[in-house]
């Protein structure tokens, strides 16, 4: 077989690269998948999916078996740490508009184990583990990729789809350029049920607070609650169970014992690569772009960059001009940029904010956007990010 008729390759078996996989199958392109570890993570990681991104999904037969695996949750809110609602919107104000007007909460492993079930299933697509890419050099008309055993493979076209220190995004030199936050973030997992002492508390739950803000989401058994935490405050300090008790015990004041079921600790960025395309290496998800989480856009993000990729790639291969991988780049980098970036730094400086007047400005917004019904569906459209969409449809 000539190696223009050889699958396209892409680096990670993370949510990006099985749905990039998706699409160039759906258009009857075949792909092998490369990954570094011996079987699909089982991270929690990420854990909310929006909109447009399950109606996305759907097309693969994926988010039917989310909803299965997960909660729905139509409700967003914004409460001060005494429990006074800000606003709450309901994205069910969108369903003319998607077929999934909600959030589904389910963690972001069920669905690679989802996608690889699906795809295994399907002719044109190999999924290798223990196949870590460590380069990658553009021939001009091929790739050739060398993997950690030093065997050699040649594609012509390679997505890097290989997570935040993507060896991709290094071998091709491309800079990831933005800055790391100084504080990180902590994430806390229990079985307690917040919902039975939180008066109509939603799924999603983002509590602004001068001192410390934090934020409370379910997934099925368990809430996950996260808080910033100060970069003097050693790793070994955070990760004892006193200091998950301080935390937790001002989320609820006076209530205490909770069963923590799972912490980590992470490094927050903001990151964009100066380029989504070089040559025939094209970047997806994390590997182009990373984010703090507030709005959940980071892994939504990446897989919309995996539709977008995978479409053209696939129009690409069977004989339109390369220049739509360019389109590709200019779309979805102009979008993390202008909307992904923005919006996820704007979230965290509104939940921080510590002057009054920023503060009481925020919640003055926010609580009159939620009453005015236009003014919340066009919120919702944002945060749902249909915004990001539509714009990056816009750009040519
Ligand atoms: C602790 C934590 C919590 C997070 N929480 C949230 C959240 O609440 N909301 C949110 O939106 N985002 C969150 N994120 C970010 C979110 O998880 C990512 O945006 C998402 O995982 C991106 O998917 P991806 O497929 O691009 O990369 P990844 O999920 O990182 O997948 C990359 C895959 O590539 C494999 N790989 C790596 N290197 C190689 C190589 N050289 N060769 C072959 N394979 C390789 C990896 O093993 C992995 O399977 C979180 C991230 C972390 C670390």
């Amino acid at each position: 077989m000539s190696v223009a008729n050889a699958p396209v390759i892409v680096a990670g078996a993370g949510p990006v690269g099985l749905a990039a996989a998706a699409e160039l199958l759906r258009h009857g392109v075949d792909v092998l998948v490369l990954e570094a570890e011996s079987g699909l993570p089982y991270e929690l990681r990420a854990s909310t999916f929006h909109a447009p991104t399950l109606d996305m999904l759907d097309q693969y037969g994926a988010t039917a078996p989310m909803i299965a695996q997960g909660l729905v949750a139509p409700f967003v809110q914004y409460r001060t740490r005494d429990q006074q609602m800000i606003a709450e919107f309901d994205f069910r104000c969108l369903s003319d508009l998607v077929k999934h007007p909600y959030r589904v909460q389910v963690e972001q492993f069920k669905l690679t184990h989802i996608l690889a079930g699906l795809l295994g299933a399907k002719p044109g697509f190999q999924l290798r583990f223990n196949a870590k890419v460590e380069s990658a050099e553009d021939l001009g008309d091929q790739v050739r990729v060398t993997l950690a055993d030093g065997s050699v493979l040649h594609t012509p076209w390679l997505i890097g789809a290989d997570g935040a220190h993507s060896a991709v995004r290094r071998s091709q030199g491309i800079e990831f350029e933005g800055f790391t936050w100084a504080e990180r973030f902590l994430v806390l997992s229990t079985p307690f049920e917040f919902g039975d002492v939180i008066p109509n508390l939603a799924d999603v739950t983002y509590y602004a607070d001068p001192g410390e803000w934090f934020f409370l989401l379910r997934v099925p058994g368990l809430w996950r609650a996260m808080f910033p935490v100060a970069a003097e405050v050693s790793e070994e300090t955070v990760m004892t169970d006193a200091f998950a008790e301080e935390r937790m015990a001002g989320v609820l004041p006076g209530r205490g014992g909770y069963e923590i079921r799972h912490r980590t600790l992470y490094r927050v960025h903001q990151r964009v690569a100066k380029t989504f395309r070089q040559g025939r290496v094209l970047l997806a998800g994390d590997a182009a772009h990373i984010n703090n989480p507030l709005g959940g856009m980071g892994l939504n993000g990446g897989v919309h960059d995996a539709v977008n990729l995978g479409a053209k790639l696939a129009r690409v291969i069977a004989g339109e001009s390369d220049a739509l991988l360019d389109l590709y780049d200019r779309q979805r980098r102009g979008v993390t940029v202008e909307h992904v970036q923005k919006q996820t730094i704007q979230n965290k400086q509104n939940l921080e904010a510590k002057d009054p007047e920023a503060a009481r400005a925020f919640r003055q917004r926010l609580s009159e956007t939620a009453a005015d019904p236009a003014k919340a569906r066009e919120y919702l459209f944002g945060i749902s990010m249909l915004g990001s969409l539509k714009r990056a449809e816009e750009i040519q």
